[in-house]
């Protein structure tokens, strides 16, 4: 049973008279034990709530349009604890990072309820069969960290002795007709090279229904005292690894339409090798793993620039980014800069010192970062940083320092660059919304 903390006004709840402090007991005589149960049985156009009231069992009917919101609120999301998981990975990010963070950071989440709600990555270690078979009932998509198909070294990356087997889950999944989107964290000397070669063509034979895999470099910070040896990749580590996996992208485009793998941007950076053309990403399948960020950020910023006019007087304004991101960016702000005089736009890479110097992306800049290295400097009326840089929805920087600080340390506005290039053209040009 779960307490229904509200009833949202106007809902088909409120109109039937369910109570907030009443308790959900089932769904059409289905259990309800979370928001999975509650968002599949309560889709039906037919509702029949099953309610504890004081003690007293009641029934409301309610007909409403399938999909219709029914209108009761819980306690916690999920209506239900997140699922922690049950991996020590040997390149857990969380494992190295520095005491003294915001809890919530962290909490290690392994919880196929929040890939299907949240797109987030699963191992499927601390799945049973009976979690498989239900989203395999609810016909349910997810997003599953693989890293390899080879069990023994599956084991052995994630720490948990059940990880090897739980791999025929992905298969079963698969074979269901069960969509899959699979990440690789990829470590030199682990799972590249040959590994990588195994796991690619071990998850070629489930297509169509592993719909994209992203390869990402493992990121290696400064806390990493009694942890696994970890390496970064090289240049020419990154080279290979991309040669593998284009090397399949060619393969599956031929057999199946679609080139299914990708690495991420941060290979082609490491690597020193041009971002591929727009065509190579195809819908963009693995944007939120940094597969086709940049490539996708020059082409809109190109598009903006072509339409954009100058209007009013000089500008001079300041970009922060990581190490990684600041050719791009540097790049296109010379761009802009070409194209109307009247803007002074310099960019700025912050030297990760809070993670360690390894840590090149934009999203792990702290304000003390920022703030410790841009004192000194001219920054002109704005400094523009991405959005990433800050915890969603919040003015919050990874160190917990806000935005106002960074603005009182360095005496200037700052504001986000927004999603994309064209939002990042409009922050230079100073347009608001
Ligand atoms: S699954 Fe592995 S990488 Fe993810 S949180 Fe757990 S230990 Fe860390």
């Amino acid at each position: 049973m779960v307490k229904i903390n509200s009833i949202i006004p106007g809902s088909p709840a409120e109109k039937v008279g369910v109570l907030a402090g009443d308790l959900l007991n089932s769904i059409n005589g289905h259990s309800v034990r979370d928001v999975l149960d509650y968002m599949y049985y309560a889709a039906e156009t037919e509702v029949v709530l099953d309610i504890i009231r004081d003690g007293e069992q009641l029934d409301f009917n309610i007909s409403k349009d399938e999909y219709d919101d029914l209108g009761l609120e819980f306690e916690t999301f999920l209506m239900d604890k997140k699922q922690s998981c049950s991996n020590k990975c040997v390149f857990c990010f969380i494992d190295q990072m520095p005491p003294g963070m915001r809890e919530t950071l962290y909490f290690k989440d392994d919880d196929a309820r929040l890939s299907f709600l949240q797109g987030n990555y699963v191992t499927l270690t601390n799945m049973k069969q009976a979690d498989i078979d239900r989203i395999i009932e609810m016909k349910l998509n997810i997003n599953v960290s693989v890293h390899t198909t080879n069990p023994e070294l599956r084991v052995k990356m994630m720490h948990n002795r059940f990880a090897g087997e739980k791999l025929k889950f992905i298969r079963q999944l698969a074979e269901s007709g069960i969509k899959l989107n699979c990440q690789v964290v990829c470590c030199p000397g682990l799972n590249d090279g040959d590994e990588l070669r195994r796991t690619l063509s071990d998850l070629g034979e489930l297509m169509p229904n592993i719909t994209s895999m992203a390869v990402v470099p493992v990121g290696v910070t400064k806390y990493r005292q009694g942890l696994f040896p970890l390496k970064t990749f090289d240049k020419k580590g990154a080279g290979e690894t991309i040669d593998i996996i284009e090397s399949y992208q060619r393969e599956f485009l031929e057999k199946f339409g679609t080139r299914t793998v990708f690495p991420s941007d941060e290979f082609y950076l490491i690597a020193e090798r041009p971002l591929p053309e727009a065509e190579a990403y195809e819908d963009y399948s693995q944007f939120e793993n940094g597969v086709g960020m940049l490539r996708s950020l020059i082409d809109e910023f190109g598009q903006a620039l072509d339409m954009a006019e100058w209007e009013g007087g000089k500008r001079f304004v300041s970009i922060a980014t990581g190490y990684s991101a600041f050719g791009t960016i540097d790049m296109l702000a010379k761009q802009a800069e070409q194209k109307f005089p009247e803007l002074r736009c310099d960019v700025h890479r912050i030297r990760n010192d809070f993670f360690g110097e390894t840590i090149t992306v934009s999203g792990l800049i702290t304000a003390q970062d920022i703030i410790a290295q841009l004192k000194d400097k001219e920054l002109g009326s704005e400094l523009i940083i991405p959005p990433n840089m800050l915890k969603r929805d919040s003015d919050l920087f990874l160190d917990d320092l806000r935005v106002s600080d960074v603005e009182e340390a360095l005496g200037v506005k700052l504001r986000t660059s927004g999603s994309d290039g064209f939002e990042l053209l409009d922050a230079m040009m100073g347009i608001e919304y």
